[in-house]
């Protein structure tokens, strides 16, 4: 089927197979773009206006004019959606980016690419997460620090997040990594965001170091709808070892449980944890999915 997907590629909609963009351009020269990523349950789009305002301060903070309102944006990527929904079975669900890089520099000054394209699910894949939950790996790599680049924009270039996945999969095939920021504190892996739950807090990283994940943010007020105080603040791996629960949160995964933090087990092994399981069950309420059938139906 993914031979008839369709992607959308500077106003035009193309089938995926057939797209092209310049070897100029500086999205792949210097990794010079940015994107967004949300994605559809039950075929209906999750949130397209909250992360299509994250998408745009990106643009914003890498000096991107995509030319190209946000309303235009919203519209382009819907009507893209419809296209390539057809081409899944009702089980499944689409990613959907929209991608912006610097472009090709002309006499006429800097042209952007803009791309819009939608992908399957990885349910089969990452099924087996849900049933043993994850094993994170904190890598030695260091995410990019505030100070180079600031990890709050959803920027293209995934090099620093790569590195870590290649060295913690080189031991664990399994493995999801968790970086460090700079100080020695958990902050976040390629796509997801990291949380604790301790004494029935639930704990994140601050903004400051990690991007602000749209599923982090929406895990924060289930949390707290459900009566769990809820704190945005450092964690060490101390704080981490001695955890009664742990999970990851991401736009594909929505809630993930984790297994064990460099083999150490947390709290007493229950996947998913008793919170991180209510937390879930409200995911799915919101969304209109049971998120967690959604993977294990492939196991
Ligand atoms: N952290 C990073 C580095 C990401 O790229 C992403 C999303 O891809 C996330 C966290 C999670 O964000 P969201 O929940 O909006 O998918």
């Amino acid at each position: 089927m993914s031979e008839d997907r369709i992607a959308y590629v500077n106003g035009d909609f193309v089938l995926e197979k057939d797209a092209v963009i310049s070897i100029r351009d500086r999205g792949f020269l210097q990794g010079y773009s940015v994107f967004d990523t949300t994605r559809t349950f039950g075929h209906k789009i999750f949130k397209l206006s909250e992360h299509l305002d994250r998408f745009y301060q990106s643009l914003k903070y890498a000096r991107l004019i995509p030319g190209m309102s946000k309303d235009q944006m919203a519209e382009i990527t819907m009507e893209l959606l419809n296209k390539n929904l057809p081409l899944i079975s009702d089980d499944d669900d689409y990613w959907v980016t929209q991608r912006v890089s610097r472009g090709i520099t002309t006499s006429d000054g800097e042209v952007p690419t803009i791309i819009l394209e939608t992908v399957p699910l990885p349910f089969k894949s990452r099924a087996n997460y849900y049933k043993n939950g994850m094993p994170v790996v904190v890598p030695s790599v260091r995410r990019t620090p505030p100070e180079a680049l600031s990890p709050r924009a959803k920027i293209q270039n995934y090099a620093n997040l790569v590195q870590a996945e290649f060295e913690v999969t080189s031991v664990d095939p399994n493995a999801w990594p968790i970086l460090l920021d700079m100080n020695g504190n958990l902050c976040e892996g390629p796509g997801s965001n990291f949380f604790i739950v301790k004494d029935g807090k639930v704990i994140t990283p601050k903004e400051q170091y990690v991007l602000a994940g749209i599923s982090r943010s929406t895990t924060l007020e289930l949390a707290a709808e459900l009566g769990y105080e809820t704190l945005e603040t450092d964690i060490d791996l101390y704080d981490v070892y001695t955890a009664d629960e742990a999970f990851v949160t991401s736009t594909s995964f929505c809630i993930c449980p984790v297994f064990s933090v460099n083999g150490s087990v947390m709290g007493d092994g229950e996947v998913p944890a008793p919170i991180t399981k209510r937390l879930l069950n409200a995911y799915s309420g919101l969304v209109g999915i049971d998120i967690e059938q959604q993977y294990l139906s492939r196991l």
